[in-house]
């Protein structure tokens, strides 16, 4: 059990694959309760039974994040159910690239939705909470490509240094409520993230650095649990990490 971490409420979004849910199983390990939240319940569902059958405490909520009032359903139930909230990780995103004159709206609209909107609506639901608690830590996942946009990337880049901009903003806004605020930023991470691709060329080039260059999905968990097992008094605001031979 690691001290800092053990006997937190973590609510999670996006925890039904990928990033989140190496995180959900990691911090469980390490005694910390976790809220589940994603829009798959069958992959959640299983996923809390997994961790509540290895002795820790999980709980699965169906969740859209690209719909205020069910992150916020996903956050007070963590409330109402534990008594409190420790952790926000704002996880859930989407990465559909393609070069900007394929008009590709659908995609354009979902990255905005569910990386820009689905982040704030998070922080949204968990504020009230923490500032009644005056405690809590805010965890927004941005990417290297919050920091360098390329061709194909544009939208999703956006989105991504929206992410670092607000997460900014929302820091130096709840110092008055003792809350922590991280934002991290990986590199290429071995998840489904490349198949949200619907250009099949896109798919095909991120595929082969994907095979090339990402790294296990722990290493972003590891990431997570550094932040949170500060002291109290310290706030790791900005993580930015990549595989070591990724060069971008
Ligand atoms: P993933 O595709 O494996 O997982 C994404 C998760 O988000 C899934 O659980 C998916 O169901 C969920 N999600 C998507 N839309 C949702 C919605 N509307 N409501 C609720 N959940 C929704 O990908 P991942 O790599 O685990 O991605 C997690 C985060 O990490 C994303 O924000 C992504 O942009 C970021 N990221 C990933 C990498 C990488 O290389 N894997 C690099 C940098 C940043």
């Amino acid at each position: 059990m690691s001290s800092n971490i053990a006997g937190k409420v973590v609510v999670l979004t996006g925890a039904s694959a990928g990033l989140g849910q190496a995180t959900a199983r990691h911090l469980s390990a390490l005694g910390a309760t976790v809220v589940l939240g994603a829009r798959r319940a069958d992959r959640i569902n299983a996923l809390a039974a997994e961790i509540n059958a290895q002795g820790g405490k999980a709980l699965a909520i169906v969740t859209d994040v690209t719909q205020f009032a069910q992150v916020q359903n996903l956050v007070d139930t963590a409330v109402k159910t534990y008594g409190r909230i420790d952790v926000m990780l704002n996880n859930a995103g989407l990465m559909p690239h393609s070069p900007l004159e394929r008009q590709k709206v659908a995609d354009w609209d979902q990255m905005v939705d569910v990386n820009i909107k689905g982040v704030l609506y998070g922080i949204g639901a968990a504020l009230p909470h923490m500032k009644a608690q005056m405690a809590g830590h805010i965890i927004n996942v941005s990417s290297v490509a919050g920091h360098k946009v390329r061709p194909g990337s544009a939208v999703y880049a956006a989105t991504k240094a929206a992410v670092l901009m607000f997460s900014e903003g929302l820091r130096q806004e709840v110092k008055p409520y003792n809350i922590r605020t991280t934002v991290i930023s990986p590199g290429a991470i071995d998840t489904d993230l490349p198949t949200s691709i619907s250009e099949a060329d896109v798919a095909e080039n991120i595929k082969k650095f994907y095979d090339e260059y990402a790294i296990p999905a722990g290493s972003f968990a590891r990431v997570v649990e550094f932040a949170m097992s500060q002291p109290p008094e310290v706030d790791i605001n900005e993580v930015l990490f990549r595989p070591t031979r990724q060069e971008l």
